[in-house]
């Protein structure tokens, strides 16, 4: 059950806790750099359904429509903007948004009649093109409001959060990607109250129907042949690498959650981010999350506490010691994929995308990757990778959005440009990014590569991946 929300003086509105999303997505991935969950309208290149709520207006009349949202290709074209929008209030609707802002910030959509009593509001996406927007504010009076992650959330949750739960328990995992799943089971299976928080609707990280990068776990290598029985329980039935065999069913995502659910002491937050973390002496004493879809707080207490976030978030907000590569690490992919379709419509040109007509790249015409494929099995695969020049955490947007920026302008070059696929379709692209490389939490040791030679006699794990680096082929930027 949702809040109930009242439009007196004014009132906040988050997007991610509208009840019906319609076509839009719910990104939770950059809350801890700009403030929020939001609503992504991942349409690629469709108009998406209408994400859809309803608030009550306690007195009728004029009032002013904000939106916190972002020109997300600003960064390279400040003036186009194909992420446009628009909000619905009754039959009343704001001017165009996701238009002004080159940064996260508050959007002016005007000033709109609102009726008494009970209202609809709407996200009414106007393109399919990767729109976005995070919360919405409606005030009587014309208002200036706080900018800046940290600010925003803050805003959001003094204003409009009213309930906060609290739990305790032996152990916690933060992330529900593979790491978090593992250490979760063990630890439930070894006897301890254990929690696992995930930001998503679906458990496995970059191993999910979302993000699409299989499992094919080197397991149960001598000297621990038990090490890796658990990765073992969740090994994919098939495997479908390249082009559009990459289906979302391979990733079995109600498999894995149907056992994590039937594991005695194990309870699940999904769709909780986790936001800060709270210290007793030099140890973690509970963490807060933020339950997005209900718009309630919940804290954790325990003893023990595993970051399994893949980007050493909860350390970081516990002041651990890490390192991070901000410029010459491994990037992030976007996997997608194109379809042959019985009705294949065209596709409009990008002119804010990467131009990659005069540009060699896999799936172009007689290209021949890295495997020996060419044609559709090489278009977005995985070595469609980018970031590696940026900051993991703080332009980890920007990079997941660059991986559109490539997308779109390689499809646009092969309808557009060179008339090829004329019969196929884009019909999958992950909106939540694939990582690789981000921040390294610190122990006591650090293991360097000379390690690697020796067989230590107190060692407890076998390494089965050798060491992976991968070079930037080609800058297009
Ligand atoms: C395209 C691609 C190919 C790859 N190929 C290989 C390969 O061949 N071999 C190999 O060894 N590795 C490979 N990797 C890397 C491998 O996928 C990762 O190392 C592995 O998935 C990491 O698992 P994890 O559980 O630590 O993190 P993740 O899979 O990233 O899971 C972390 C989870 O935590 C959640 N989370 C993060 N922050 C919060 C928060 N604040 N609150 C709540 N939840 C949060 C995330 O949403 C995510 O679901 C590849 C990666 C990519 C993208």
């Amino acid at each position: 059950m949702g809040r109930k929300k009242v439009l007196g003086k004014d009132l906040m509105l988050s997007a991610a806790a509208f009840e019906h999303a319609g076509g839009w997505i719910r990104d939770s991935e950059f809350i801890l750099t700009m403030g929020g969950v939001y609503m992504l309208a991942h349409g690629l290149g469709r108009p998406v359904e209408d994400a859809q709520s309803t608030f009550t207006c306690m007195e009728s009349g004029e009032y002013h429509v904000y939106a916190y949202t972002f020109n997300w290709v600003s960064p390279w074209h400040r003036d186009m903007h194909p992420g446009e929008f628009e909000i619905h209030i009754g039959d009343n609707s704001t001017k165009v948004l996701g238009i002004c802002n080159d940064h996260w910030d508050w959007e002016y959509g005007g000033c709109i009649r609102i009726g008494k009593g009970e209202n609809t509001i709407k996200l009414h996406d106007l393109t399919g093109f990767e729109g976005r927007v995070a919360y919405i504010y409606i005030s009587r009076e014309s208002i200036n409001l706080p900018c800046g992650g940290n600010e925003v959330l803050s805003l959001y949750i003094d204003k409009v959060i009213k309930n906060k739960e609290s739990y305790s328990f032996d152990f916690v995992a933060a992330g529900g990607g593979f790491a978090g799943i593992c250490a979760s089971l063990a630890a439930a299976r070894g006897g301890l109250k254990t929690a696992l928080i995930q930001d998503r609707p679906v458990v496995g990280g970059n191993n999910s129907s979302e993000i699409r990068v299989w499992l094919g776990g080197g397991t149960n290598y001598d000297p621990f042949p038990g090490l890796g029985n658990i990765v073992g329980e969740f090994e994919q039935k098939n495997i479908g690498h390249y082009g559009p065999v990459n289906k979302a069913e391979l990733y079995e995502d109600d498999r894995k959650m149907d056992i994590l659910r039937k594991q005695e002491n194990l309870t699940l937050f999904m769709e909780h981010c986790l936001i800060s973390a709270e210290k007793k002496g030099d140890d973690i004493a509970s963490v807060t999350l933020l339950d997005y879809r209900n718009e309630k707080l919940v804290e954790i207490s325990a003893p023990l506490f595993a970051d399994t976030t893949g980007d050493g978030n909860l350390g970081a907000m516990a002041g651990a010691d890490f390192e991070v590569t901000t410029n010459g690490h491994m990037g992030m992919s976007n996997l997608w994929h194109i379809e042959k379709s019985s009705d294949p419509k065209p596709f409009p040109r990008c002119p804010w995308a990467i131009d990659l007509s005069t540009s060699v790249f896999p799936g172009r015409k007689d290209h021949i990757d890295f495997y020996g494929h060419r044609g559709i099995e090489s278009l977005g695969c995985w070595f469609w990778e980018s970031g590696m020049t940026e900051d993991p955490i703080e332009k980890a947007e920007y990079s997941r959005d660059v991986n559109f920026r490539a997308m779109y302008g390689a499809w646009d070059t092969l309808r557009n440009v060179d008339h090829d696929y004329q019969d196929y379709e884009l019909t999958f692209a992950a909106a939540i990014a694939g990582k690789r490389e981000s921040r390294r939490l610190l122990g006591d040791i650090v293991l360097t590569k000379s390690d690697f030679k020796y067989t230590f006699p107190d060692a407890c794990a076998a390494t089965t991946w050798n060491f992976d680096v991968h070079y930037i082929a080609t800058r297009l930027l």
